[in-house]
């Protein structure tokens, strides 16, 4: 039987960001305990729980490869990932907090991640909604029906007219593919699961400034990439609290099954015995408390299981997403 791999988060201060991940979450508040880092707690944006990506790469925090990062352990040691084709480690795993609205942004697929930015992954996406204000929107998608009128409206500035605005509550889950215009709306918290990839195209930022100047926005790099037309905001959305699509107690739930990942809700109550036969998962703590193979867990934390694992024991009552790559 192998070790769990447990990573140290990596914070990141956005502009955005709130003090929640700093406040809320034991592993946040670790780090701001220890002075980590040079970061200022009322403003982070995005913790990296599970990261081999060079503007985050995560520690390991015990066991046999203590002190090695993730991007270093995947090549040295393939076969714990179960010896994936991709040449990086293929995903990145967040919490966002959003004190306010993220820009309205757009990310690439593969090929024109590797053409254009030269990076090995374009970005696929999926949120999975922890916690949100009462009447909270997301944007995903648009109202563009052709490419001509989608170009006139971002030109003229629209927004307002151009972007969907799709009505969530906490448990909700949606994937957003390369091409999605979307954004984070002020208030919500996410557990995002995505490609190993930090490409964003800016397409509006509200004329915000920062430091008393405008971000960069990538409005030509956008149109490029921008899907016509795109109704993923009205027909993607999977509640997965109530209703038919609700998770069950001890039963993983299959919330998507993409070309790079595949991603279940797990709802434990007593103990719940599961074989681990993905190439590696990542079990991350969203709500609740309990053990997860006798190691005490709580809010935002995370383990890694690598191939071969064998049996993994939840103890408690949990609410957990899972996590593998395909
Ligand atoms: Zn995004």
């Amino acid at each position: 039987m192998r070790e769990c791999i447990v990573l140290r988060p990596v914070l990141k201060e956005t502009v955005w960001g709130g003090d929640r991940l700093a406040t809320q979450f034991d592993c946040g508040r670790k780090q701001c305990a220890a002075g980590a880092e040079k970061i200022d707690f009322t403003s982070i944006g995005e913790s990296w729980i599970v990261s081999a990506h060079p503007h985050g790469d995560c520690i390991i925090e015990e066991g046999t490869y203590a002190g090695e990062t993730l991007s270093g352990l995947y090549k040295k040691h393939p076969e714990l990932f179960g010896n994936l084709p991709y040449e990086e480690f293929p995903l990145l795993l967040k919490i966002i907090d959003a004190k306010s609205n993220l820009s309205i942004q757009v990310h690439p697929d593969d090929a024109y991640a590797r053409e254009k930015e030269g990076c090995p992954f374009g970005k696929t996406e999926c949120w999975y909604v922890m916690d949100c204000p009462e009447d909270a929107q997301l944007i995903i998608g648009h109202h563009a029906k052709t490419r001509e009128e989608l170009t006139r409206m971002v030109r003229e500035n629209r927004y307002e007219e151009l972007i969907c605005r799709v009505p969530v509550k906490k448990g909700d889950f949606i994937q957003i593919e390369p091409g999605t215009i979307h954004a984070i709306t002020g208030g919500m918290l996410l557990m995002e699961t995505q490609q190993n990839s930090d490409i964003t195209y800016r397409v509006y930022d509200y004329g915000r400034l920062v430091d008393g100047k405008p971000r960069q926005l990538h409005v030509e790099q956008s149109l490029e990439v921008i899907k016509v037309p795109d109704n993923a905001g009205r027909d993607g959305l999977i509640h997965t609290e109530n209703g038919e699509s609700a998770a069950r107690i001890n039963e993983r739930k299959l919330l998507v099954d993409c070309t790079y990942y595949k991603v279940w809700k797990l709802t434990t109550g007593g103990t719940f015995t599961m074989e681990q036969s993905d190439p590696f998962l990542i079990a991350t703590v969203l709500e609740g408390s309990g053990s997860i193979d006798g190691r005490e867990m709580t809010c935002g934390d995370s383990l890694l299981f690598p191939t071969g694992y064998g049996d993994i024991c939840f103890s408690g009552d949990m609410t957990l997403l899972l996590c593998t790559a395909n």
